[in-house]
C-alpha cells in the first residue's frame, strides 16, 4: 500500500497514525485511502518561458528539462491574467479561479498580506491528506501558516509576519508555523540560516547566476537589478537545501517544490539577453555584455537543481514542471521606470514538462526545439485535477477544468478515466479566516513587493483567462461521466 513509502521519522511516527485515523474517516470526506501507482512531483517554476528555454535546451544547457520532455510530454500552458504569483500558484494548486480561492493578489483592497487561512477551499496536500497520503510542500506560494498535513511542509514567501526583520532568508527565526511537523523548525531554520548566510549567497550566485566581472564594470543602476535578484538566488538556494534534506527522508507520495528566480532575473536582465529587441542599451556596454548570461544562468542553475529533485523522487516517479506563465520583452523603445525589460502582464503562456510511468511520450523533441511550434497543453486550471489523477484522488466538478487526457499514456487515461467525479473536495473545510500581522511586517512586504513593480499594477477584480494559441479555459478532460 502506498501509504508505507512515507517513513516518518520515529518520534513522529505516533501523530502520524492519529491523524491517519481522524483524516479518514466515514461520513466525513472520502472513505477510503487512494493508491496511487507512482509518487508525483510537481516543480513550480515562476516565469519559465519556452523562448528563453528552448535555446538552452538545444544548447545542451538545460540538461534534466531536456531529458524529461524526451522522455515525456512537453508545451505550453495557458494561464489567466492576473498574472500575480500568489494568485495563479494558488489555481496551479486549487484547480480553481480566483474568485473561488480567494487569494486575489499579494495583499488585499486593505494592504493586508494574503495567508494560507485566507484560501477558501482545499489545495492539492489537503485533498491529498483526506485521501490518506502524504504530502511534501516546500516553499510553495501562501502557505504560511503551514497546514497539518501527513508529511512535511516549510512555507513559502506568503508571510508578512516572516519578513518583519528582514526578508532575506525567508524563514524567520521565531515566527511561528512555518515548519510542519513543528518538531522539524530547528532542523530547518539551520538549514535555512546556513544556506542563506552571506557568504553562501555570495558564493552559490558568483558561481550559479552572475559569474565574476571586473571591478568597476557596474553601475548603480546595474547593481540594483543585482541586489533586486539577489534575495531569489537566496530563497531558491535555501528551499532547494531544504528539499534536498527532507525529500530522502519524508518519501511523500506528492511532492511540490518551487523556485521563483527565473521571474526575477526575467524582469531585471531581459534586455541584456535580449539587446537585439530593444531600441536602447544601458549606460554601459560593458556592464551589459557582462549581465548578458544572468538570465540563461538562472535557467541552468534551476535545471541542475530539477535534476537532483527528479532523482530523490525516484525512477518511478511521475514528474510535472510548469510555470505560472512565460515572459517576454516590455518597454522596448525606452527605458521605464521600474527597472523592467521583461513582463508578463499580458498572460503569455507558461511550460508544461511531464515525464514519467503515467506521461505519455510526446517525441519529437529536436524539430518542435527547432520550429517552437509547440502544443499547448491544457492550463494552469488543469495541474490540480491531473495531479490528483496522477495519484488516484477524482477531480471534483467545481474545479475550473478537468484532467489533461493528452500528456497521459493511454493506460493513464484509462485508470484515471474510471474515477468518478466528486461534487467538491471542500466539504467540510474550515473557512477563510484572516491572521493579524505586525504593521512592520507589512511594510517590509510591501517594500519587497514594490521592488519588483508589482503594486503599480491596477487592482484586478476579476481574472480572465488569456488565449495562446487555442487555450481553452475549460477543456475537454478526463473524469467520470465528463459532465462537470
Ligand atoms: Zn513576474
Amino acid at each position: 500500500m502506498t501509504i508505507l513509502r512515507f517513513r516518518p521519522p520515529g518520534a513522529l511516527l505516533a501523530i502520524f497514525l492519529v491523524s491517519t485515523l481522524l483524516s479518514v474517516s466515514p461520513g466525513c470526506g472520502p472513505t477510503h485511502v487512494a493508491e496511487p501507482e507512482a509518487p508525483v512531483l510537481l516543480v513550480g517554476v515562476d516565469g519559465l518561458e519556452w523562448e528563453v528555454l528552448r535555446p538552452l535546451m538545444e544548447a545542451g544547457r538545460c540538461p534534466n528539462l531536456r531529458a524529461l520532455a524526451e522522455a515525456g510530454s512537453y508545451g505550453r500552458l495557458g494561464t489567466f491574467i492576473p498574472t500575480h504569483s500568489p494568485v495563479v500558484w494558488t489555481s496551479i494548486a486549487t484547480g480553481k479561479r480566483m474568485e473561488a480561492h480567494g487569494i486575489t493578489s499579494f495583499v488585499d483592497p486593505q494592504g493586508r498580506a494574503f495567508t494560507s487561512s485566507r484560501r477558501a477551499g482545499r489545495a492539492l496536500w489537503n485533498i491529498a491528506d483526506r485521501y490518506g497520503l502524504s504530502s511534501a510542500v516546500i516553499g510553495w506560494w501562501i502557505t504560511w501558516p503551514v497546514e497539518p498535513v501527513r508529511g512535511v511542509m516549510v512555507s513559502g514567501t506568503s508571510a508578512v509576519a516572516q519578513l518583519a526583520d528582514n526578508w532575506k532568508p525567508a524563514l524567520m527565526p521565531g515566527v511561528d508555523d512555518q515548519v510542519h511537523p513543528s518538531e522539524l523548525t530547528d532542523r530547518v531554520l539551520e538549514i535555512a540560516a546556513s544556506a542563506g548566510s552571506r557568504e553562501e549567497l555570495q558564493i552559490v550566485a558568483r558561481e550559479n547566476v552572475f559569474g565574476t566581472y571586473s571591478e568597476g564594470v557596474m553601475g548603480a543602476d546595474e547593481q540594483v537589478l543585482i541586489d533586486q535578484t539577489l534575495w531569489s538566488v537566496q530563497s531558491d538556494a535555501t528551499y532547494f537545501q531544504i528539499a534536498r534534506s527532507l525529500m530522502p527522508e519524508f518519501q511523500t507520495d506528492l511532492t511540490l517544490v518551487y523556485f521563483g528566480g527565473p521571474d526575477v532575473a526575467g524582469h531585471r536582465f531581459w534586455r541584456q539577453s535580449h539587446p537585439e529587441e530593444f531600441a536602447y542599451t544601458g549606460s554601459s556596454p560593458a556592464a551589459d555584455a557582462a549581465l548578458a548570461e544572468v538570465l540563461p544562468n538562472y535557467y541552468a542553475w534551476v535545471d541542475e537543481m530539477i535534476g537532483e529533485l527528479v532523482e530523490m523522487a525516484g525512477e518511478g516517479a511521475n514528474v510535472m514542471v510548469v510555470s505560472d506563465h512565460g515572459m517576454h520583452a516590455v518597454a522596448t523603445k525606452k527605458p521605464n521606470q521600474r527597472n523592467t525589460t521583461g513582463d508578463h502582464q499580458d498572460g503569455a503562456p507558461g511550460v508544461l514538462i511531464a515525464a514519467g510511468p503515467d506521461i505519455r511520450p510526446q517525441g519529437h523533441l529536436e524539430q518542435v526545439l527547432q520550429s517552437g511550434a509547440l502544443p499547448t497543453h491544457g492550463s494552469v486550471y488543469s495541474v490540480a485535477p491531473t495531479i490528483l489523477g496522477l495519484l488516484g484522488i477524482p477531480a471534483a466538478r467545481d474545479m475550473e477544468a478537468r484532467v489533461y487526457p493528452n500528456i497521459l499514456t493511454a493506460a493513464a487515461r484509462e485508470r484515471i478515466g474510471a474515477l468518478d467525479l466528486v461534487p467538491t473536495h471542500d466539504d467540510g473545510f474550515r473557512e477563510p479566516a484572516m491572521l493579524a500581522m505586525s504593521a512592520e511586517g507589512e511594510e517590509e512586504f510591501k517594500k519587497r513587493m514594490a521592488e519588483l513593480g508589482y503594486l503599480d499594477l491596477p487592482a484586478a477584480p476579476t481574472s480572465r483567462p488569456v488565449n495562446p494559441d487555442g487555450f481553452v479555459p475549460d477543456p475537454e478532460g478526463l473524469g467520470g461521466d465528463g459532465d462537470r
